[in-house]
């Protein structure tokens, strides 16, 4: 499918104005009829509930929209905990999925409330001593072995780092139980960024069973089932997209043949979706600042991988539109760079694109998870700022650039002076 930026010039040369480039803007609108669509998707399901992944979009106005939409918070971290209440979200409309969990956060997650999913058997005791046992606890399974749907692999759970066993589940689940947790919950996050309405239908179908084996096992009551993250989006425009509707009715299907034949029609299903909620909804906006051909043809932006690390990190394509150039020929071919002193630092290689000018606008689609989060400081380079385009039109700078002194502001307790 085409790829249509939700901004136009005019309006990206409106904010520029005000807020210089580069900065990652966000659709506001685009951004509550995705958590609406999701939220209908899964109605048959009266439990059901997103608990937006924090890690992906950090910003205490994005998680505000979410929660206006129904949608809770999924942290990882002490900050991120932060963030959440920040952002007015706290108790059960936080999830705590963490891995090698420091104390202050397990005491954090606790305090707030927040559902708390033990990555491992071990956590049970440390739970217990660093802070306290709820009332609902939910642990984290790691089935081993490969995840394929059909004939492709997706992931290797084996080699990752995550969850317990199933017998470590169990074991879990009964000493949680001796020590007075009425409620149960199970996590298992198999495959990132699937492109396929079947991963979450196929890893709700493993957990459902997964659920009555382990009532079977314990006798514990089984409240809800989290099926994390990892359904993706159509990076490259000739991409399929997920089609939610179909995905929560894949879900339906297995949950009706699975869980309420064994009376266990009353577990809440929960998602903990990052990407899907937010990549689209947000844009990379940048200018391009310099031309230069040697053996190939380069084309040099203000923004660099410093503020979009996944081109750099995983090769992740990218979409680029020219702003104002959006209907020209595709007639010249571009390395479009960022100015880190690191040859990977492309937003595009080989890249046909129409011909472009200093001082032209270019959009880098699909920013708005896991962009600006993974921003650092590399080269001296400084995070940029972040804009919600609201509904109306009107546009808020929901976090400002950073400034030298924000580079500096560590070395304060330092002799040494920066002249910013
Ligand atoms: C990263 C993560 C998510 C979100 O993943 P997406 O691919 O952005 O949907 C959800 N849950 C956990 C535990 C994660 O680590």
């Amino acid at each position: 499918m085409r790829k249509v930026p939700f901004v136009t010039l005019e309006k990206v040369q409106e904010i520029s104005a005000q807020i210089p480039t580069p900065y990652h803007i966000y659709d506001e609108a685009g951004i509550r009829q995705r958590a609406r669509e999701l939220k209908a998707a899964f109605a048959w399901n009266p439990g059901f509930k997103e608990y937006f992944a924090v890690k992906a979009t950090p910003n205490p106005y994005i998680l505000k929209v979410l929660h206006e939409e129904g949608c809770g918070c999924d942290c990882a971290s002490y900050a991120e905990l932060l963030l959440a209440e920040a952002a007015g979200v706290t108790g059960h409309d936080v999830m705590f999925s963490s891995n090698v969990t420091p104390e202050q956060d397990m005491r954090k997650a606790y305090d707030m409330g927040a559902y708390i999913n033990l990555d491992d058997v071990t956590h049970v005791d440390f739970l217990e001593k660093v802070a306290g046992i709820p009332e609902s606890v939910c642990c984290r399974y790691n089935p081993g072995g490969s995840f394929s749907l059909g004939n492709t692999i997706m992931d290797m759970p084996r080699d990752a780092k995550y969850g317990m066993t199933e017998d470590q589940m169990a074991g879990a689940f009964l000493a949680l139980s001796k020590k007075g947790v009425k409620h149960f919950g199970i996590h298992a996050f198999l495959a990132s960024n699937t492109v396929s309405n079947e991963y979450y239908p196929e890893l709700a179908a493993r957990l459902f069973r997964l659920a009555v084996r382990l009532k079977n096992a314990t006798g514990v009551h089984i409240s809800f089932i989290n099926l994390s993250g990892g359904v993706g989006v159509d990076y490259r425009p000739e991409q399929p997209c997920n089609n939610i509707a179909v995905i929560g009715e894949g879900v339906r299907r297995q949950y009706e043949n699975i869980l309420v034949p064994e009376g266990m029609g009353d577990i809440a299903i929960f998602t903990e979706l990052g990407r899907f909620m937010l990549a689209p909804f947000g844009h990379l906006i940048s200018k391009v600042l310099h031309h230069k051909h040697i053996y190939k043809e380069y084309v040099g932006l203000d923004a660099c991988a410093a503020n979009l690390m996944r081109p750099a990190m995983y090769g992740a394509y990218h979409h680029i539109t020219v702003l104002g150039k959006e209907d020209a020929l595709l007639d010249h071919v571009y390395d479009v760079t960022g100015g880190l002193c690191e040859n990977n630092d492309k937003f595009a290689i080989d890249r046909s694109l129409p011909a472009m000018d200093i001082g032209d606008y270019v959009c880098i689609h699909d920013t708005g998870a896991h962009g600006f989060s993974m921003g650092y400081n590399y080269n001296g380079k400084l995070r940029s700022a972040e804009v919600l385009l609201h509904p109306d039109g009107t546009f808020t700078k929901i976090r400002r650039a950073e400034t030298p002194a924000d580079y500096f502001a560590t070395f304060d307790e330092t002799p040494f002076k920066f002249g910013v």
